[in-house]
C-alpha cells in the first residue's frame, strides 16, 4: 500500500475544481488521502454527511481528476469517517501477489447509524452545504431562522409544529435541513424522517397498495423528529391528507418535533383540510421574504467562499443587482462566472463577469466617460455638474442626477459606492434605487424613454 504522492493529490483536487466549480467545495482540502492502492485513490472523508454528498454527486468528477492527475487509469474510492484501513502483512500480501495491499474494512459506526429517510433503501442524502453556518441572516428570514434554530436547540419543545413558508429558491429546504444537521451534530442517535412531501405522497399509495400499512406508520411514527418539505403538495390529496392528520397527532402528542415547509400560509394552501390547516398553526409559523440587496450580496460573498472562489465585491454587487427573484438565480450567475475564469484562465473582474453573465457590453461602453456622460446630462437638463453633486433633492436636480448614475452604472467600471461618492458622497444604496427609479420609469413613461433615448444617443456619439 503506497501513501498516495502529495503533489498528485494537489493535482487531483486543483482538476476537481477547474472543470467541476459548481460540485466544488473549500472543505474538499480536509479530505485526506490515506492510500494509493491497486489503482484506488482512498479517500477519507470527516464527516457522513460529506460522505453522502462526494459519493452521490462528485465520484465520476474526481475519476475524471484522478486520470488527469495521473495520466492513468485509476479509481476513486470514499471513505465514511469511520472506516478503517489496515495494512496488511507483507507475507499476506505477497500471496495475493501484490507488493503490500490496503485491505479496507467499512466498519459500522459505533453507534447506531442514524436513519434519515426510508427503511426502504432511499437514504435521504443531506446537502452539506444547508447548515446554519452557511446561511446568511436578513430582514427577510431573521424571524424564520430564529424559529429555526430555537428548535434545533430544544426539539419537541420550543415550537411543535414549526411551519416556514416563503416563495421558490428563498432557503426553506437550507433551514429545514440545519435543523437536522444541527440535531444529528449534539445528538447522532436521533431518529429523523425527512421527506419531500411528494414521496411521502408516493410511499403512502404503495404502502396502501401493497398493504404495508403497518411498515408505513412505523417509519413516520416512531420517530424524535419528522420534517416534511414542501407540504402544500398536500392540496387535494385527500386520502394522503386523512394519514397525515393522524401522524401529525401520534407524534404531536408524544411531543415529537414535527418542522413543515410549504410555498404559502397554512391557510392559503388551496384544498387542505381546516383540522390540518389549524393545526398548522398550533406551533410557530413563520415566513421567508425575498432578500433585500444587502443580503444578497452578503449570500453571494457566502457561497463564493463556500466554493472557495476568490469574488471581487463588485462582482458580488454586479450579481446581486442583477438577479432579485430567487437566491437560485444568484448561483446560476456564480456557477456562469466560474466557468468563464476558468475558461478564460484569469482572475474574476467586472468584465469578465458582464461577459459571463450575457449582460449588453456596448461597443462605446468602455470609451463612455464620467465626464462625457455629466456633459450630455448637465446640457440636456440644463443643470450643472455642483447642482448634481449638492446635497438638493429637488426633482429638476434629482432626476438628472439619477440619470446620470443610470448611465454611469451602464457604461462605466465603476462601483455602486464610486458612483454614489462622485455625485456628492452618496451610499451605494441610493445609485440603486436611482438606477431602479430610472429603468421603471423607461418602462413605463414613453416621454421619459424618448428623452433618456436622446441622451444615450449624444453619450455615445462623444464617446
Ligand atoms: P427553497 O427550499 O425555499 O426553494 P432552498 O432552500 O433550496 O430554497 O434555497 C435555494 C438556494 O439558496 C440554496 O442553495 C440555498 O443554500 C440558498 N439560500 C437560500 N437562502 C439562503 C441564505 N439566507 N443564506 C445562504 N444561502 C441561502
Ligand atoms: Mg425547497
Amino acid at each position: 500500500m503506497d501513501r498516495p504522492d502529495h503533489l498528485i493529490w494537489k493535482k487531483l483536487l486543483a482538476h476537481v475544481q477547474k472543470r467541476s466549480p459548481n460540485l466544488w467545495r473549500q472543505w474538499f482540502e480536509e479530505i485526506e488521502p490515506v492510500a494509493f492502492d491497486g489503482g484506488v485513490f482512498l479517500l477519507r472523508v470527516r464527516n457522513t454527511v460529506q460522505h453522502r454528498y462526494l459519493q452521490r454527486d462528485c465520484a465520476q468528477a474526481f475519476t475524471d481528476a484522478a486520470q488527469e492527475a495521473t495520466d492513468r487509469l485509476v479509481a476513486v474510492r470514499f471513505l465514511a469517517p469511520e472506516a478503517e484501513v489496515r495494512e496488511l502483512e507483507d507475507d499476506a500480501a505477497q500471496e495475493h501477489g501484490k507488493n503490500g495491499s490496503a485491505q479496507l474494512i467499512e466498519a459500522r459506526p459505533r453507534n447506531a447509524t442514524p436513519r434519515i429517510g426510508l427503511p426502504s433503501g432511499g437514504e435521504l442524502i443531506l446537502n452539506p452545504d444547508y447548515n446554519f453556518e452557511n446561511f446568511v441572516i436578513g430582514p427577510g428570514n431573521r424571524f424564520a431562522h430564529a424559529a429555526a434554530l430555537a428548535v434545533a436547540e430544544n426539539p419537541g419543545l420550543t415550537y411543535n409544529p414549526m411551519f416556514i413558508y416563503g416563495g421558490v429558491g428563498l432557503g426553506k429546504t437550507h433551514l429545514l435541513q440545519a435543523v437536522c444537521a444541527r440535531i444529528l451534530e449534539r445528538n447522532p442517535d436521533t431518529q429523523i424522517t425527512y421527506i419531500s412531501c411528494e414521496d411521502f405522497i408516493t410511499q403512502f399509495m404503495d404502502a396502501v397498495q401493497v398493504g404495508q400499512m403497518a411498515g408505513f406508520r412505523h417509519h413516520f411514527r416512531d420517530v424524535d423528529l419528522l420534517v416534511i418539505d414542501d407540504i402544500h403538495f398536500l392540496a387535494n390529496r385527500d386520502r394522503t391528507q386523512e394519514e397525515f392528520f393522524h401522524t401529525f397527532n401520534s407524534l404531536h402528542q408524544a411531543r415529537r418535533q414535527i418542522i413543515l415547509s410549504s410555498d404559502a400560509a397554512p391557510d392559503e394552501i388551496p384544498h387542505l383540510e381546516g383540522r390540518l390547516v389549524s393545526r398548522f398553526k398550533w406551533g410557530l409559523v413563520a415566513d421567508i421574504q425575498a432578500p433585500d440587496y444587502e443580503t444578497r450580496v452578503a449570500i453571494v460573498k457566502q457561497k463564493a467562499k463556500v466554493r472557495g472562489v476568490e469574488l471581487p465585491s463588485e462582482v458580488a454587487e454586479l450579481i446581486a443587482e442583477r438577479c432579485h427573484a430567487n437566491i437560485r438565480e444568484l448561483e446560476g450567475a456564480l456557477t456562469k462566472i466560474q466557468m468563464q475564469a476558468n475558461l478564460d484562465e484569469s482572475p474574476i473582474s467586472m468584465a469578465l463577469a458582464r461577459t459571463a453573465m450575457g449582460v449588453e457590453t456596448n461597443m462605446h461602453a468602455n470609451k463612455a466617460t464620467i465626464e462625457v456622460i455629466v456633459n450630455a446630462v448637465t446640457e440636456y437638463y440644463d443643470v450643472t455638474l455642483s447642482n448634481l453633486q449638492s446635497k438638493r433633492r429637488q426633482r429638476s436636480i434629482a432626476q438628472p442626477r439619477q440619470v446620470c448614475m443610470y448611465f454611469a452604472r451602464r457604461f462605466t467600471r465603476y462601483s455602486l459606492e464610486e458612483i454614489g461618492g462622485y455625485f456628492g458622497g452618496r451610499d451605494h444604496t441610493t445609485v440603486l434605487h436611482a438606477v431602479r427609479t430610472v429603468q421603471s420609469y423607461l418602462e413605463q413613461d414613453p416621454e421619459f424613454a424618448r428623452r433618456v433615448g436622446q441622451i444615450e444617443a449624444t453619450i455615445l456619439s462623444n464617446a
